[in-house]
């Protein structure tokens, strides 16, 4: 994790424009059958993979005991967290402490290779000025997503994948400030972004068009410099082929995420078709600050 105290002057230079936030809250399928990872065991031994799933919220029935028990048997790390922000479970910094004190005195319990990973989701974009930095550094790694932009009519942070799919706004001006929401988060002190070039229903069939090599390039090269993961996200059509494919040439890491709902975890299969299209290494996973010291 970088230093917390260097992002308070990228914030003046990126961020004091807009008063903006980000969640990785998608909307939940629930009819959707969802297939254990349990499946995959066989296929994520063979790859020689040392994986982490760093995004397993603390939610719907998810405990860090059980993620411990999927590791067990299925050998993938877990990293835990739950968002954090003014409308969020997490939303002060004593309930932020709480909740870390409370993963961190069960992971006393275990040995050092089956801890868990601790983080947080970040959703109001001036989060690294209101954390106590005391309890930053207890934090293995910081998570944020693009998909909370400005305020909505009702005068809340506009959750993005809550705009209609016929939303009427001029879409370049909107793109371009979107490109720039991007820009600010990826120079937030963040460890992993999510549901990277995520683009909202009313302008997702823009896709190709939009998101040009040319910001692709930009996006990917900011994460390489502040050494922030790209997620690969289970049931995520975020980020598309075209942009893991670039993010690997150009020496990104990736990470990858669940993002449950539940203590059902969800159908990994992107995962697998990441790993596989990409021919995925070792060398290409983003690793947390504490990686090494947890063998
Ligand atoms: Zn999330």
């Amino acid at each position: 994790m970088r230093k917390i105290f260097t992002a308070v002057l990228v914030f003046a230079v990126f961020g004091a424009a807009f008063a903006l936030s980000a969640s990785s809250v998608a909307a939940q399928d629930a009819a959707k059958p969802a297939r254990t990872f349990e499946e995959y065991v066989p296929w994520l031994a063979q790859t020689g993979l040392d994986l982490t799933d760093y995004h397993i919220h603390l939610r719907g029935g998810m405990t860090a005991q059980k993620a411990v028990e999927r590791a067990r048997k299925t050998g993938l790390k877990s990293g835990v967290l739950e968002n954090c922000g003014r409308d969020w479970p997490l939303s002060t910094n004593e309930i932020l402490d709480r909740f870390i004190a409370e993963i961190e005195a069960y992971n006393a319990t275990l040995p050092p290779s089956e801890r868990v990973k601790i983080g947080i989701q970040v959703n109001d974009r001036d989060w690294f000025k209101t954390i106590d930095p005391k309890i930053y550094r207890r934090l293995d790694y910081v998570l944020a997503d693009t998909m909370i932009m400005g305020v909505g009519a009702d005068g809340k942070p506009q959750k993005l994948w809550l705009l209609p799919k016929d939303y009427e706004t001029d879409e370049d001006v909107w793109f371009e400030r979107y490109f720039q929401h991007c820009m600010t988060v990826v120079n937030e002190p963040v460890d992993i972004l999510a549901n990277v070039t995520y683009l909202p229903d009313f302008i997702a069939d823009r896709y190709d068009e939009l998101w040009t090599e040319a910001r692709m390039r930009t996006l990917i090269q900011a994460a390489i410099d502040n050494n922030v993961a790209l997620e690969v996200q289970a049931e995520s059509a975020f980020p598309k082929p075209r942009f893991v494919e670039l993010a690997l040439e150009m020496g990104a890491k990736l990470s990858f995420g669940s993002n449950n709902f539940d203590d059902v975890l969800k159908d990994s299969s992107a995962w697998k078709a990441t790993i596989e299209r990409f021919e995925i290494k070792n060398e290409n996973l983003w690793r947390d600050v504490n990686w090494e010291a947890a063998k």
